[in-house]
Order: structure tokens, then sequence, then C-alpha cells
């Protein structure tokens, strides 16, 4: 029989670990499963990475914790999130991340689940420096401390690199049996992953709010629109995006898809914009004030008569859900068109 990894042997110590599918989170939840500690994973989705951006976490989360055998939990952060992202505490990485409040606001919600189900400490795949932002000395500590979570926190891929926490004193996790990992390189996760059998998932990477273009976008966004709402998150993850005036912005399908969720994301006081005769994309007219300037629309009609397949001028259905009308325009000419994209 295999050595006990944990020194309590009257009860079973529990955990509730942050799984967001990715390689650190998936190894810190089976490093725990093999000391024989009941882990209660938790997945949190915030707006900006709720589908599959590529970057490993997204959907995959439920088939990791499945594949782990552990029981998942997945709460969906909303308005909460994007109001904490107008003004971040600690402020926002390279792009508009803002990874520490970010990480307080999961380690909050992971403590509420650790009292709820009884749990002894919190697990996390966080690694001592391998992001700049959220994962230096200064932002853990600082992370724990704006969660009410000193000492409960336990890394298992770096705890050697970090002081012990309340389950290694109270003898609940065995230290020696804890990692030393440090920095940016998955080398050695990579190489763990093989040794637990684990099929490696990707390596995760930032959220969209990482992404510099998209970075763009949600500035604009917060900028421009002092109450933002989850229609207009979800409308940054799609199409091109002109900032045409303080007040109105216009968002151009690329393809039929983007087209068809352009049109379903269009709410009260938008106006929607398709050429008449020829192909062309569909486009969202959206003022903050919910009012319209004529200059704006003659503007947004020039830009979709640009993206369309007529040759010169053409003829632009605007709809605002109930009525439509129909207006000429002529194409914007590219260098102007580029003075108003985000
Ligand atoms: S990259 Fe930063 S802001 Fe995005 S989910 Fe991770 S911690 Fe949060």
């Amino acid at each position: 029989m295999s050595e006990p990894y944990n020194d309590k042997s009257t009860s079973k110590v529990r955990c509730v670990a942050l799984l967001s599918g990715g390689l650190d989170s998936t190894l810190a939840v089976k490093m725990m499963k093999d000391m024989g500690v009941e882990v209660k994973a938790l997945a949190i989705k915030t707006p900006f990475c709720d589908f599959d951006c590529g970057k490993g976490c997204g959907f995959r989360v439920k088939e990791v914790a499945d594949t782990l055998g552990v029981e998942l939990k997945t709460v969906y952060l909303g308005e909460e999130y994007i109001e904490m992202l107008k003004n971040p505490k600690y402020g926002y990485g390279s792009g508009m991340n803002p990874c520490i409040d970010c990480r307080a606001m999961m380690y909050r919600l992971a403590k509420e689940y650790m009292e709820e189900c009884n749990a002894d400490f919190i697990v996390t795949g966080e690694v001592l420096n391998q992001r700049p932002m959220s994962q230096n000395l200064r932002a853990l500590r600082i992370i724990e401390r704006e969660s009410n979570l000193e000492g409960k926190v336990l890394r298992p891929l770096s705890a050697k690199h970090l002081k012990p926490t309340e389950p290694e004193v109270k003898g609940l996790i065995r230290r020696d049996m804890l990692l030393d990992i440090k920095g940016r390189s998955r080398k050695v996760q990579m190489e763990l992953a093989r040794q637990l059998g684990l099929d490696a998932p990707n390596a995760g990477g930032g959220c969209l709010l990482t992404d510099k273009q998209f970075a763009r976008r949600v500035k604009d966004l917060l900028d421009h629109v002092s109450n933002p709402t989850l229609n207009d998150v979800e409308l940054l993850k799609v199409g091109r995006h002109f900032r045409l005036s303080s007040n109105a912005k216009l968002v151009v399908g690329r393809n039929k898809d983007e087209n068809e969720l352009i049109q379903t994301l269009m709410q009260d006081g938008d106006l929607l914009l398709e050429p008449r005769d020829v192909k062309g994309p569909k486009a969202l007219l959206r003022c903050s004030d919910g009012k319209v300037l004529d200059e704006d629309l003659a503007l947004a009609a020039s830009i979709v008569c640009r993206y369309s397949d007529a040759d010169g001028p053409c003829i632009i259905i605007v709809s605002d859900g109930i009525t439509t009308k129909e207006i000429k325009s002529e194409p914007i000419i590219d260098t102007m068109l580029e003075s108003y994209r985000i």
C-alpha cells in the first residue's frame, strides 16, 4: 500500500480547488487527489473567458474535472465583474486585465464555497513568477489578504518557495510532498503531467482582457459608456469595431455567423444596417444615449457600403427592429475608414 500523503487519519481532508482546465490547475488537483484529499473543484467564468478563446480554459474544464474524477461547480460572474473592471483597485496589466482584483474576486468565491462544503483549505495551480501581474509574491499576498484567506491557500506546484500554509502546519498535508516550481517555463509541468498519466491540457494563457486588440475595444467601451452591460461585452467579441463619435459605435459583421450574432445582440435603440441590392455585411449602430445623429448614421452607412460588394454608391436599409428606411450612400475611402477603427 502506498504511503499516505497526509497525517490526518481520523477524517477525510477536503479542499476546494480553483480549476480552470489549464495545465497547472489540473496538476494541482491531481496532486491533491493522489494525496488522498477530497477535492471539490470550482470553475469561475468571467464575461471575458466564457467561450472557447483557444487559450486552454473554456469548454475543457468539465472534461478535465470528469477525467480527474472530481465534482465540479461552475460560477458565472456577470455585472459585478464589469463593475470591478471599470476601476480595479490594483490596476490593469499589459492589456485591460485587472488580474489582482480578478483573482481576489475568485478567491472570495472559493472561500464561500469552502465554508459551504466544510472544506479545510483552498488549492490553486498558481506558480510563483509565472505571470507578471498576479503570480509574484507581493500579488499572491495581496490577493490572500483581500479575500481574507491568509494562510489558507495551498499552491502545491510552488509550495516550497512559499511560507507553510495552515494545512501544512496542521499536518493535513505533508510539505515534503509538495513542489518547488517557479517561473514561466512549463517544461516541469509537462513532464509531471506525463508522469501522472495526464493528457497534458493546454498550458493556458490569460483571458481576452490580455489581448491587445480586444483590450482596445474594452477601453473604448469603458471610456464612452458609463454602465456597460453584458450585451455590450458580448458585442466586443464580434465583428469589426468603429468609433464614429463620442456617442456612436458601429460593429460590422465579417461573415455570415457574425452577421447573425450581431442581429441577435440588437437591443432597443440600436439600428441594424445592411445593403439592399448587393451582398454585404450586417452592422449594428449603437449610441450611448440612444439618440442617433444623422451624421453618425450617414457615416455608418458609408462604412457598410465600403464592406459590401457594391462598386460605387449603394442603398443601405436601416432598421430599428420595427420600422425600416433606406438611405443612399457612397463607400467611405480607406484612409478615412482607418481613422475610425477601434
Ligand atoms: S488573465 Fe487576469 S483578468 Fe483574465 S481571468 Fe486571468 S486573472 Fe482574471
